[in-house]
């Protein structure tokens, strides 16, 4: 969905929004109304949703959006601590004398 974002002037000149980017069904014709303060839509075109609250609701909402899976937060998490690991390893095989010369792996980011 692409849409031109027009920004409005309202009360005078005294407040900027951004033109709500929902189109009509029926005339095809784009919502007048301002949207709401950080959003896209107005309040009759879902600008106050919050979106899924329950977890299956998140869950459809994540199958329904992953493309192919390749990179999810599970994935990129499990990646970072094997990264982790590994740096602990060469740690230790570095303490212990096994290994010289340049660093294979980073220190992991504190989190
Ligand atoms: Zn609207």
């Amino acid at each position: 969905m692409s849409y031109v974002q027009t920004d409005y002037t309202t009360l005078g000149g005294r407040v900027t929004c951004t033109q709500c980017s929902a189109k009509s069904k029926r005339s095809q014709e784009r919502c007048r109304n301002p949207a709401i303060k950080g959003k896209t839509k107005c309040k009759h075109h879902g600008g106050r949703s919050t979106g899924c609250k329950t977890p299956e609701g998140k869950a459809r909402q994540i199958a329904a959006n992953t493309k192919h899976g390749r990179e999810t937060r599970a994935i990129r998490e499990e990646r970072s601590a094997k990264l982790a690991e590994l740096y602990e390893l060469e740690k230790e095989m570095r303490n212990m004398g096994m290994v010289e010369g340049s660093w294979v792996s980073r220190k992991p980011p504190n989190r």
